[in-house]
């Protein structure tokens, strides 16, 4: 049988049976302390308490006043010890507040709220109060995603359950372990778009969860949820992408889902959404992956947010000797990172702690202009003129080949013979176009002149 896919893409090894037979289990390290960003997705934030501060979970601890602002909760009850930049996934800086635990349970939720009976106001309003950003990776405020304007009607939510990244298995996990909360979260999206159908997109390595799905469905007796099957190839999961593979739709340059009438969700921001309304629980922890050849035994994990992965070490995540690498996220889009002391934040769907025999240790060489980049590119674009054009400081000839469109899977890095880091190349690509564009704008604000804002 014929499954939906996207032309391009490739077939890396998938390495799930590492992590995937491990229910998901509570983690906490004996610090007891947390590094919490205060921005984790949205516009950014300014802490909201001080230093010395006794904090309950779930209490607000950051926020900001923007519409696509989303606040960030104390993810443990315990005293606020410092408020300072740490290492972050991508190997930045940013501000984070150090809570260390009191050892009390102490929680500042909210009270539980029907979706189906309050107004959308109110309910969107709970989204946004309980910090729900897409926990895939993109952190986009879900608030913003869920609050569609009217001339923009919405025919399907689809929930991404497709997990195309390597070695992540949390979806996967999701599926079997919390599946009710998937179709009520799902339930709830449907109800504030207006939407009539919703789609679990799984890849076919996973067809073993979808007879369960579909029992939880029948049992929920929501006739319009379906569980669709896509081909297993990466980036199935990229979200024009699936689209595009499930619907028929394309969404446009610079466009968003909605678009094209529809929404598309993580499942674990589709628990986070149940949560939010049935528990009144802020999101202050999250379900993640640890893989790869250095751990002695891989596993799926829940901790609070906040998370130092390093203060995990060696009494939950144990290590073979010789880990060369430690990668924040999956091995295709995820970040390549300094060492282990770095939080996980709302968008961590895993960490891998991989060996020398799982890393490509190639140099870079010339590129030979072969084309197999363009061959694999998911969205259609030309990386290697992306490529030449960034390396002659030509932004705008970039710009030209798709650059602002490039979604940054890899798939043309993977199978480069030359071994270009086209992805590298592609991101600071991003950086200097987004430069240039600040940099003209704040010219013409000098002279006083209008200027349309950047949508890139
Ligand atoms: S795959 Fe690599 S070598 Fe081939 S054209 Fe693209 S960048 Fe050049
Ligand atoms: S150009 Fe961008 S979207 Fe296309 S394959 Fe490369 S990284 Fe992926």
């Amino acid at each position: 049988m014929n499954l939906p896919t996207f032309s391009g893409g490739i077939h890396p090894p998938e390495n799930k049976h590492l992590s995937s037979a491990y229910a998901i289990e509570d983690a906490m390290p004996s610090t007891k302390t947390v590094a919490i960003p205060v921005t984790q997705g949205g516009a950014a934030n300014v802490p909201c308490v001080t230093v010395g501060n006794s904090v309950a979970k779930g209490q607000i601890i950051a926020d900001g006043t923007g519409a696509f602002s989303v606040p960030v909760h104390a993810s443990i009850a315990g005293i606020v010890k410092k408020i300072e930049p740490r290492l972050v996934t991508g190997n930045t800086e940013s501000l984070c507040v150090i809570i260390e635990a009191d050892g009390t349970e102490r929680t500042n939720y909210l009270e539980p709220l029907n979706p189906f009976e309050c107004d959308k106001t109110t309910a969107i309003d709970r989204i946004r109060l309980c910090g729900i950003v897409g926990m895939g990776g993109a952190a986009f405020p879900t608030h913003v995603k869920l609050n569609v304007p009217s001339e923009k009607p919405i025919d399907c939510i689809i929930a991404n359950a497709a997990e195309c990244e390597p070695y992540l298995t949390i979806d996967e996990r999701s599926l079997i372990e919390e599946a009710e909360k998937i179709i009520d979260g799902l339930s709830i999206s449907m109800h504030l778009t207006g939407a009539k159908r919703a789609i679990i997109a799984v890849e076919n390595n996973k067809s073993y969860t979808t007879e369960h799905l579909k029992n939880i469905i029948a049992k929920s007796e929501k006739q319009n949820i379906e569980v669709q099957l896509v081909e297993t190839k990466y980036p199935q999961g990229g979200e024009k992408v699936l689209i595009k593979a499930i619907l028929g739709r394309e969404v446009p340059s610079k466009k968003l889902p909605a678009d094209v009438g529809c929404v598309v969700q993580n499942v674990g921001t589709l628990i986070a959404i149940s949560d939010a309304f049935r528990l009144g629980k802020p999101l202050v922890d999250r379900a993640l992956t640890i893989s790869g050849s250095g751990c002695e035994v891989a596993k799926n994990l829940r901790v609070p947010i906040g998370t130092l992965i390093g203060d995990l070490i060696p009494e939950v995540i144990k290590l073979n000797p010789g880990v060369k690498k430690i990668i924040s996220g999956g091995p295709m889009m995820g970040f390549s990172m300094l060492n282990a002391m770095f939080p996980v934040q709302k968008n961590t769907s895993g960490v891998l702690f991989l060996m020398e025999k799982e890393v490509s240790l190639l140099a870079e060489t010339p590129c030979i202009g072969c084309g197999n980049c363009i061959n694999s590119c998911p969205c259609g674009l030309t990386p290697v003129m992306m490529l030449r054009s960034i390396k002659a400081e030509d932004i705008d000839s970039a710009k030209k080949y798709g650059l602002m469109d490039c979604m940054e899977c890899g798939s043309c890095s993977f199978v480069c013979p030359a071994k270009v880091r086209l992805v590298q190349y592609f991101r600071l690509g991003k950086i200097k176009a987004c430069a240039a564009m600040e940099k003209a704008k704040a010219q013409i604000s000098a002279k006083k002149e209008p200027f349309n804002e950047c949508t890139i």
